[in-house]
């Protein structure tokens, strides 16, 4: 599963979602109803297409309703917010997601925050992100969930551990720290204001890059046998080819990690993944069923 250096997020995240599908079933017969998660798109991003299509494809494989809304680009923010409301009124409806980046008339913060928190499967209601800091059950944004589920399969208590992550967004970067913390790691967090990241990230035993730009991390700014989670999703092009790579330069920091996700199928299948995972556990306290031990998921 993770097999010499590489951490394989493709296979570990299709493990998973083969048992989301084994509790889903027996919700579903308990409970009498489908677990429905629904994705709104607005607008016509060509990479939001990509992710509300996998995602979409995955609800289904798991056996899980996918009810999708497209809105063109032009919606105005309170058509959105309307139907955000419908759907946290629809008992069909246990997830909610409205995929980002939303046009720039529309207040991301405003729409997010309009999601009931128990349907917020993205994690990113003020309420989750709180219940997060405050070390109480919440619903934990997917892609930090996903990194997190990758570094407990190698090492489930960090003390004694630096774990330095690159960007402090609300999607990635912030939560990530709040689930290394919750692991006893010691965080750094940096950003584009921060002094010398080079030689920041150089201690860090665990390093999480999640920047933005294509192949950031050198293998100059690694420490010996780091283990590295590369977020990053940047598409570029080589040798007249488009292709997929990380945040990390991964040809050049591969031998001097201890272990290393690659781009793509290391972060990015395991953010669906966790999607699916919120989903399920959702519909059981929507369902009124008591939710079993869901730890053999993640072993
Ligand atoms: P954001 O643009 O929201 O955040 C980027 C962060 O990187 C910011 O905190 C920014 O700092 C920091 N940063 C930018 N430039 C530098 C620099 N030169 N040195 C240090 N820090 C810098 O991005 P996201 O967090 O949403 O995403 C990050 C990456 O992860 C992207 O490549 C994205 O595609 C990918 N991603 C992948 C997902 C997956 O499923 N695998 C899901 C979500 C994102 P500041 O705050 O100071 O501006």
């Amino acid at each position: 599963m993770v097999d010499n250096k590489v951490i394989d997020g493709k296979l570990i995240s299709s493990e998973i979602r083969e048992k989301i599908k084994i509790f889903g079933e027996e919700l579903k017969k308990k409970s009498g109803k489908t677990p429905g998660l629904a994705v709104v798109l607005v607008g016509e991003n060509p990479a939001s297409k990509v992710y509300v299509k996998n995602k979409t494809e995955k609800t289904k494989e798991v056996g899980f309703n996918s009810i999708e809304h497209k809105l063109e680009e032009s919606v105005s923010e309170n058509e959105l917010l309307k139907l955000v409301n419908k759907l946290n009124n629809d008992e069909n409806v246990q997830g909610i997601l409205v995929q980002l980046p939303l046009p720039k008339h529309i207040n991301s913060e405003k729409v997010l925050d309009s999601i009931k928190p128990e349907k917020d499967v993205d994690g990113f209601h003020a309420q989750n992100v709180g219940k997060l800091w405050s070390g109480l059950n919440s619903l934990v944004p997917c892609t930090p969930l996903g990194c997190s589920i990758l570094v407990k399969k190698l090492a489930s208590d960090l003390s004694g551990k630096h774990a330095v992550i690159i960007g402090r967004s609300n999607i990635v970067g912030k939560p990530m720290a709040a689930l290394l913390l919750s692991m006893n790691a010691t965080v750094t967090i940096c950003h584009s204001r921060t002094k010398s990241l080079a030689d920041v990230c150089k201690d860090a035993d665990i390093l999480v890059a999640a920047v933005g730009i294509p192949e950031m991390v050198k293998s100059d700014w690694v420490k010996k046998d780091a283990i590295i989670i590369d977020v990053g999703i940047n598409r570029i092009e080589r040798n007249e080819k488009k292709i997929l790579v990380g945040d990390v330069d991964y040809q050049d920091c591969f031998e001097k990690c201890k272990m290393i996700t690659p781009v793509p199928g290391g972060v990015g299948p395991m953010t669906i993944a966790c999607l699916l995972l919120n989903t399920l556990l959702t519909s059981y306290s929507q369902f009124n069923q008591e939710a079993p031990d869901l730890t053999s998921i993640l072993e």
